[in-house]
């Protein structure tokens, strides 16, 4: 029986233009304004670095604080977000679908996101209030991708059996082969529709839970 239904966050509830937008763009324009340089050397610099720490940063790389301390800047995470909040969208399947899997389930969010990220993903049409823990393998695991030991928790924390769990995302490895290789059920949501997924949308999802 299941008890739990964990979602990932980027590109299963919402997609991930407000990250493109902050890391390619909003983070190189603070660095360009700052050392005073043009924008294209700026993001080329910068995404060097993005490269050069990928791995050697941990649960860090994720977190776009750590980048602009990193990169010296004054500009902040709220400066950020006050400038690109308006891109943070979900999709339309997200509400209706949360609302009536929340009636029957606890649902919860397991995401390599960074916290910040996920708080002002969850904040936008008030979706964190269907959401009863949210764990951010960056931010509380010190880790770049979700690893078992993040689902693991989340059957501790509920007091649950692998096969009572859940998960749904769009990443075959992270959203589907480790929380499997724990015995917990998971699905591969493909939203474009261009690789083989077990669901193109949370209605199909939806009906398959409650089935
Ligand atoms: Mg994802």
């Amino acid at each position: 029986m299941i008890k739990v239904i964990s979602f990932d966050l980027d590109d299963t509830l919402s997609d991930s233009q407000f990250d493109e937008l902050i890391w390619r763009t909003e983070i190189p324009k603070a660095y360009a304004k700052e050392k005073g340089m043009p924008f294209e050397q700026a993001h080329k610099e910068v995404t060097a670095e993005y490269k050069n720490l990928w791995g050697k940063a941990a649960g860090n790389w994720r977190d776009a604080s750590f980048w602009l301390k990193h990169f010296g800047l004054k500009t902040t995470w709220e400066d950020l977000l006050n400038a690109l909040h308006h891109e943070i969208k979900h999709f339309d399947d997200v509400v209706p679908v949360l609302e009536e899997l929340s009636k029957r389930f606890k649902l919860v969010i397991v995401s390599n996101a960074e916290r910040k990220f996920i708080d002002a993903k969850l904040k936008l049409n008030h979706i964190g209030k269907f959401f009863s823990k949210v764990y951010s393998a960056s931010s509380d695991f010190n880790l770049k991708k979700k690893e078992a030991r993040v689902f693991k928790k989340v059957l501790e924390d509920f007091n649950i059996k692998a096969e009572e769990l859940v998960h749904i995302g769009d990443e075959e490895e992270y959203d589907v082969k480790v929380p499997r290789s724990l015995g917990a059920q998971a699905f591969l949501l493909c939203r474009k529709g261009d690789k083989k997924a077990d669901f193109n949308d949370l209605h199909e999802f939806k009906t398959k839970v409650l089935n």
